[in-house]
């Protein structure tokens, strides 16, 4: 490895905003590590990608929300790359339900996988990053978590849990050299929302200042923001990438 290279994890980098991201990071010099569950082969490509033109990437398969699975992913980090630099906890889910109807197993596996997920992650990440003095931290929240939004109950819970842990993480570590911040995407054009229907889709279109939906590169070049040296004294905090759609 090259040691001027910083080591970013990207969790569920293998489509969506997360492989804008890992993209992104390998563009501004990182070796990037490609996370995702279930299915390699998009991980694998962005993986290939990236070392085809010269950079280091490699993929680790994990689910975020399993203590153990975690554990496997930083110790593998750890004895490939010999560090981690940059932790993006972006993996996420939705399943969207009214309250009334929205049953356990779909609050729980949205909390475990969209908040729970981000805690193991960054536990673990903030182990080695602790003693290195040294690390960046970014969340993908969503607005939502700071709005609500009907039918997303179990989601806006985890959102908006992930910008209190965000803040709090961001407080215990501000003297190690470590920033934790968060970026809330409003609406971005990912599989996230193609699932929405279209009358959905124009009213929110409706709502969005902008006029149109946010790329997977609007986020990505957020986080490039956040993980660079000219934000080192920002942390705590939460930036909204929306088009305008939430200003308060
Ligand atoms: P996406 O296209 O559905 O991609 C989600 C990624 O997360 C996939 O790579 C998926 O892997 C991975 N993932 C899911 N469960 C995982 C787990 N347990 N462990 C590891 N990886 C897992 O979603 P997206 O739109 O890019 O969203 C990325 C993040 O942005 C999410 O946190 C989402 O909540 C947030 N966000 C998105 C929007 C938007 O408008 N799109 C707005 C606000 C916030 P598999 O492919 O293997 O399933």
């Amino acid at each position: 490895m090259n040691s001027q290279s910083p080591v970013a994890l990207v969790t569920g980098s293998g489509r969506g905003i997360g492989r804008a991201i890992a993209l992104k990071l390998f563009e501004k010099g990182a070796a990037v590590v490609i996370n995702d569950v279930g299915d390699a082969g998009p991980a694998e490509e962005v993986a290939g990608y990236i070392r085809e033109k010269g950079g280091q990437s490699s993929v680790l398969l994990a689910d975020v929300s399993k203590e153990n699975e975690v554990t496997g992913l930083f110790e593998s980090i750890i004895s490939s790359y010999g560090r981690i630099d940059i932790l993006v906890n972006n993996a996420g889910i939705t399943r969207d339900q009214l309250l009334l109807r929205l049953s356990e197993e779909d609050w729980d596996r949205v909390l475990d996988i969209n908040l729970k997920g981000a805690f193991l992650c960054t536990r673990a990440a903030l182990r080695y990053m602790v003693k290195q003095r040294r690390g960046r931290i970014v969340n993908i929240c969503s607005v939502v978590g700071q709005t609500g939004n009907a039918g997303q109950a179990n989601y806006a819970a985890a959102k908006g849990g992930l910008i209190a842990l965000t803040k709090t993480c961001a407080k215990e570590v501000a003297t190690r050299g470590i920033t934790v911040n968060a970026i809330a995407p409003g609406f971005i054009d990912t599989e996230m929302t193609r699932r929405l229907n279209d009358n959905i889709k124009q009213e929110v279109l409706k709502q969005i200042p902008a006029g149109q939906f946010g790329t997977t590169q609007d986020v990505a070049g957020a986080v490039a923001f956040f993980v660079s040296d000219d934000a080192s004294y920002i942390t705590g905090q939460v930036l909204r990438v929306d088009g305008g759609l939430v200003m308060a």
